[in-house]
């Protein structure tokens, strides 16, 4: 097991660190009701992230998560997409 989860796929490419997928070194995700959100997204006119990156998750909020242990995630990757009003996890997986 990676200690930093991988960001596998990010289909949200109304997001600054998306060029075919997310070049942020790394992401945090957050807390928003019953979502897991994506608190790297930015929607701005300029270019952000890395010319070459694989990108993780750096730390989730996401308490509840099955995948999260001491605040960090430990799947072997993520999903993120559109959710509805804000880039979400889709791997969230609330334990019961
Ligand atoms: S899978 Fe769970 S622990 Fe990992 S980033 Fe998503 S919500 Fe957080």
């Amino acid at each position: 097991m990676s200690t930093m989860a991988d960001v596998g796929t990010c289909s949200v490419e109304s997001c600054s660190f998306n060029h075919d997928g997310c070049t942020a070194d790394a992401i945090t995700v957050g807390s928003a009701g019953d979502h897991a959100t994506c608190a790297t997204f930015i929607s701005l006119g300029v270019s952000g992230g890395l010319p070459t990156v694989r990108a993780h998750v750096g730390a989730c909020q996401r308490a509840d998560c099955t995948h999260n242990h001491d605040l960090m995630c430990h799947a072997d990757s993520v999903t993120i997409a559109w959710g509805g009003d804000e880039a979400d996890c889709m791997t969230y997986a609330p334990s019961m």
